[in-house]
């Protein structure tokens, strides 16, 4: 039987032989005939002749590309070789040739073949190979071929697990060493091999436990040093490596430390810098420095805001009674668990998923049909909701009675008792507080007078020239620096502001000139990250000198000797809670969390004095907590000079170099996090050249916006009126801290008093309009000024929207939260834009009230046209909307077919698609109207729901800039801001033509509505069909008000690791990762291999 099967293989292997000479594509088939039966012969024959089919094998599999190896990987070839391989270790001796083929071809196959690690685990092959390698170290023949199917088998994480407790990881450890000449190829695949067995945590933990960890830094060392000519990137580079998967484990970072491995590596990577193909090296370093920097907490006795105020009544169970439960100092525990696994950054490009969106799938989808359909329950009885008739008079008035030609104007809380002081001379004084107490004089050339605010500390009589307040009264129509003061007196602060920020006194200019995102320098980041590393490596040159602390209670402000900056944050809307002289020129800075809360810092505002010129100041805001931010994408901090505003400029300017926002080592508190372990802060850094001595300058996260200066602001437009606009402020009511919420009424007055004039005055839709839920978004009120300066205009246009609609406008729904500088919350600790179903009396009164105006306008049949909340949004560019659409979000949330066949008026997507036809900052693509569970209690999806409103939105305003339009690659500014305010309005009034019955166009209108729909659906199916292929985000996962950041996302130095943890893999079904690698697409597995 041998002999004619010998023999007829011969005669294959030589049809297959000439055929491959020949390499004709066209007999491709056959080729895999062939192949079948040479694999069945194989396995039947003796040593000799299986040994010369081996061979031959080989020689055909080395030739012709990966097209023949495919053919035979299809045909089931790797298992059979590596039965043979079975087979074979089971004589005694096995031949060694045998042995020396079978690893040749299974290291050339291998690769090849997606489930070969599985095949080796099941046949039994692994612990063949570890202990052939065993056996036979010094045979350098055999060791190569063996190490690299050894590679393959360990690049499948169980396999890794496995080959750990056979010894793999000590067998690798007796290859890998110092420099040597020799045998560098044998080297670097042993490396590849340690790398991949060290991912998991049993052998990561193994190798620690025997040492390995300053073996591995010496011989990273001594080939840093020997490789002179870098021709061994790939060894240095698999050493570290190596060192990067033991530092994902905690005593692999405490055994890092004790080796003194961040010197080491710090060194290394400083003489790496000057060649950039040494770059992934030093990027490496970067990232396990970054991880084993011991974590610490912040400087900070509780991460509980500095400030408290109580409440009348503390839910149980809610944040501010958890909060307050703690004991004192357990709210801020350092954690530096394993729970978070950091994965690589290779190099500081911006192209990582953010993991926040990564992981959230599209859960947060509403799929509760009946959610989905707008109910207009009227829970409250109307007997209720009559006290708010009051607030809408003009549905009642009827203009006979009254001898005052235009709509009675309410008593002006704000001006009671207040008599704006002539001042002619309009002189200024320092520090300028609420008192109108002069004190030190500014600017001028020297003098003892360093600038800044001091609490009042020096004496009123302090002589020194006065200077000049920038008349901007004819740039400025709505600001009134003494007016604005006025204001401040009237306004409740829990900290008891006395001072006030000059930028707020003397307004603001938006400058004539572009001002473009900023592009970052290559390497900056990393270079930033080298500067905090060496806090570490030499902590003699480091200072930590407090400067400035909400936490003492004798002030924040600590006696200098002038060496370092001065900083107050002690003004309306000002946030800064601590400031730390680092270094010789480096600050860190911690932001205040809002108001009854331990965290949501964002939003800064604060003054510095004390500057020298010429001088690169370093300013670190070290408690930052989103995973990414525009600060890597081009925006810049905003910067107030009042030297540049006493010479005649007074603005906020975009400003600041070297931007970065990166993870730090200052570990966040599980307590302030929603239970997650493991996590830390963010730093946003940037430095900042000053250009006058003695100035007083002020920062900004974006242009602020106070509680005084809309008061200013109203006050101003209330004067603007004319007899035919009607114009009503009304105070809604008190917030928690006594301040009030203004509501206006804007609309045109009648042309007369009779009937056929009054009937269509009352009867005009309602439009409600408001803003500023959340402090930090002070963009919002900058839209919303643009909306109010273009209502109460003189243009014909403003005249037609005025007689076309009712406004009602909440310009501030959360007052106090802007005055204390929150970012997010009110004083109830509480995002008030998640109370919308169920808002307190007692707790949330503005929206308590704003809701009970709704609600009042849908039982009469009024309810608004059109509802907007302006919002603003620190993570994409550009301006958008959300809207609420059952079927869109249908559509996303994959929801049985059957109920697709609903119907649903296009008429939702009416006013953004005008917006995107007019507005230049407008962008219609990054829209969205599917309601996500998440967002049930935010006043866009509750106004849709209960109110019944089709068109209830979020607008959406950049914080940032715009990628798209006219705008694109700008920095958005005030000027643009309120244009778009403007244009809300102007979109409002073709809405009207648009929607009036003798609106021509309409139709034709609704088509294109319609078809944009139609596009959009395609894009969207598109996107879900790839999210299902590649299990990747959608574009829908939202954290907090935000949809996931669709550009470049997170460089993200750090976040969690893909790869699962094999160690837990380890109990699944074998096959499942291999057959999930199978449904990847080939990019989708080399990035999972990555
Ligand atoms: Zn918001």
């Amino acid at each position: 039987m041998h002999v004619p099967s010998n023999s007829r293989l011969l005669m294959l292997l030589g049809q297959l032989e000439r055929m491959s000479r020949e390499s004709m594509m066209t007999e491709a088939e056959i080729a895999r005939q062939l192949t079948a039966k040479i694999l069945h012969l194989i396995q039947t024959q003796d040593l000799q002749t299986t040994l010369n089919i081996l061979y031959i094998l080989s020689e055909l599999l080395t030739v012709g590309g990966g097209r023949r190896v495919a053919v035979f990987v299809s045909k089931g070839g790797p298992a059979i070789l590596l039965k043979l391989l079975i087979s074979a270790s089971k004589e005694s001796p096995p031949s060694e040739e045998l042995m020396l083929q079978l690893h040749s071809l299974l290291a050339k196959v291998g690769p090849k073949d997606r489930k070969f690690g599985v095949k080796a685990r099941l046949t039994g092959a692994l612990n063949v190979t570890v202990n052939l390698l065993k056996q036979n170290l010094l045979n350098s023949k055999l060791v190569l071929p063996c190490l690299q199917v050894l590679r393959v088998y360990s690049s499948n994480s169980v396999n890794a697990i496995s080959l750990g407790k056979s010894g793999a990881v000590e067998l690798m450890f007796k290859i890998v060493g110092p420099h040597t000449k020799k045998n560098t190829t044998l080297l670097k695949v042993a490396l590849d091999t340690l790398g991949a067995l060290l991912k998991s945590k049993t052998n990561a933990r193994r190798a620690v436990d025997r040492g390995h960890v300053p073996l591995l830094l010496f011989a990273y060392q001594d080939w840093h040093r020997n490789d002179t000519r870098q021709r061994h990137m790939l060894i240095r580079k698999g050493l570290l490596a190596s060192l990067r998967n033991i530092t994902n484990i905690k005593c692999g970072r405490t055994a890092f430390i004790e080796a003194d491995g961040m010197r080491v590596l710090y060194n290394t990577s400083n003489e790496c810098l000057p060649v950039r193909t040494l770059d992934p090296l030093v990027n490496t370093s970067s990232l396990i420095m970054r991880k084993c920097f011991p974590k610490n907490r912040l400087p900070l006795p509780t991460i509980k805001s500095a400030f408290h105020y109580p409440l009348p009544h503390v839910p149980a169970g809610g944040p501010v009674a958890q909060i307050y439960s703690q004991m004192p100092g357990v709210d801020d525990v350092v954690d530096d668990s394993d729970e978070e696994t950091e994965a690589d950054m290779e190099n500081d490009t911006e192209n990582e998923e953010d993991e926040k969106d990564c992981r959230a799938g599209n859960d947060d989808i509403e799929t509760d049909l009946s959610k989905l359909r707008p109910r207009e329950i009227h829970s409250r009885p109307f007997e209720e909701l009559r006290v708010y008739d009051k607030f809408f008079l003009e549905l009642s008035e009827d203009f006979q009675v009254s001898g005052v030609p235009y709509g009675r104007t309410r008593v002006d809380p704000f001006k009671l008792g207040v008599d704006p002081p002539v001042n002619s001379t309009r002189h200024i004084h320092s520090p300028l507080l609420v008192g109108g107490i002069a004190a030190a004089r500014r600017g001028g050339g020297g003098g003892s007078s360093a600038g800044g605010s001091d609490c009042g500390s020096e004496g009123p009589e302090e002589e020194g020239p006065l200077l000049e307040v920038p008349d901007t009264a004819l740039l400025l129509p709505l600001h009134d620096p003494d007016l604005y003061v006025e204001m401040v007196k009237g306004t409740a602060s829990v900290p008891r502001y006395s001072e006030v920020a000059y930028p707020d006194y003397f307004g603001h200019v938006a400058p004539t000139f572009r001002e473009p995102l900023l592009e970052r320098a290559y390497g900056v980041q990393r270079a930033k990250i080298f500067q905090d590393i060496e806090r570490l490596i030499h902590p003699n040159d480091i200072l930590d000198k407090v400067v400035y602390d909400l936490d003492i209670p004798s002030g924040p402000v600590i006696a200098d000797d002038g060496e370092s900056l001065k900083f107050n944050s002690q003004f309306e809307s000002g946030n800064l809670r601590k400031a730390i002289h680092v270094r010789q020129h480096e600050y860190d800075l911690v932001l205040n969390s809002d108001i009854n809360s331990n965290h949501y810092h964002q939003w800064f505002y604060f003054e510095v004095s004390g500057m020298r010129v010429g001088t690169d100041y370093r300013f670190n805001i070290i408690n930052c907590e989103k995973s990414n931010s525009q600060f890597n994408y081009g925006m810049q901090v905003l910067m107030y000079s009042v030297q540049e505003a006493i010479g005649g400029k007074p603005r906020w300017v975009r400003t600041g170099e070297d931007i970065c926002y990166y993870k730090n080592h200052f570990s966040r508190s599980s307590i302030a996090t929603g239970g997650q372990k493991g996590k830390s802060y963010y730093t946003m850094t940037f430095t900042m050249n000053f250009s006058h001595k003695d100035d007083v300058c002020y920062f900004a996260y974006h242009y602020p916006y106070t509680y005084s200066t809309l008061k200013m602001h109203l006050s101003k437009l209330e004067d603007l009126r004319s007899p035919q606009i009607y114009w009503r402020q009304d105070v809604l009511c008190e917030t928690l801290a006594g301040n009030s919420c203004p509501l206006l009424t804007i609309t045109a007055m009648p042309e007369a008093t009779t009937n056929d004039h009054l009937c269509p005055f009352k009867n005009r839709p309602v439009i409600f309009l408001s803003a500023r839920v959340h402090p930090g978004e002070t963009n919002a009120s900058w839209v919303m000024k643009g909306t109010l300066e273009f209502l109460m205009g003189s243009s014909q246009l403003a005249h037609s929207l005025r007689e076309a609609y009712i406004f009602k406008i909440v310009p501030m729904l959360n007052p106090d939260g802007v005055i204390n500088g929150n970012h997010r919350c009110s004083l109830s600790g509480e995002d008030l834009n998640r109370q919308w179903q169920n808002p307190s009396h007692e707790l949330h009164p503005t929206i308590y009230h704003t809701k009970s105006l709704l609600q009042y306008l849908a039982h009469i049949q009024r309810a608004p046209l059109v509802f907007c909340d302006y919002h603003g949004h620190s993570r994409k560019k550009n301006v958008f909307m959300y809207g609420c659409s059952v079927k869109e979000t249908v559509w996303q949330s994959n929801i049985s077919t059957s109920s697709c066949d609903l119907h649903e008026d296009l008429g939702y997507r009416t006013l953004p698609k005008i917006l995107s036809q007019m507005a230049s900052a407008f962008s219609m693509g990054s829209c969205s109207f599917v309601v996500e569970r998440s967002k049930e209690s935010t006043a866009r999806v509750v106004v849709w729901r209960e109110i019944g409103v089709q068109r209830s939105y979020t607008m959406e305003s950049t914080l940032c800039g715009c990628d798209q339009g006219k705008y694109k690659g700008l920095q958005i500014g005030t000027r643009e801001l309120e244009e778009m305010g403007a244009q809300f309005c102007l979109a409002l009034l073709r809405l009207k033509r648009l929607t009036s019955p003798l609106g021509l166009r309409t139709q034709q209108h609704f088509l294109d509505v319609e078809s944009d729909l139609m596009e959009t659906l395609n894009t969207v199916c598109a996107v879900v069909l790839c999210s299902v292929a590649s299990s990747s985000p959608t574009t829908y996962v939202m954290e907090e008000d935000e949809p996931s950041f669709q550009e470049e996302v997170d460089y993200s130095a750090d976040s969690n690791d893909d790869d699962p943890d094999p160690d837990v893999e380890a109990s699944n079904e074998p096959e499942d990762a291999a057959l999930h690698l199978d449904t990847l697409s080939d990019c989708e597995t080399a990035n999972h291999k990555k």
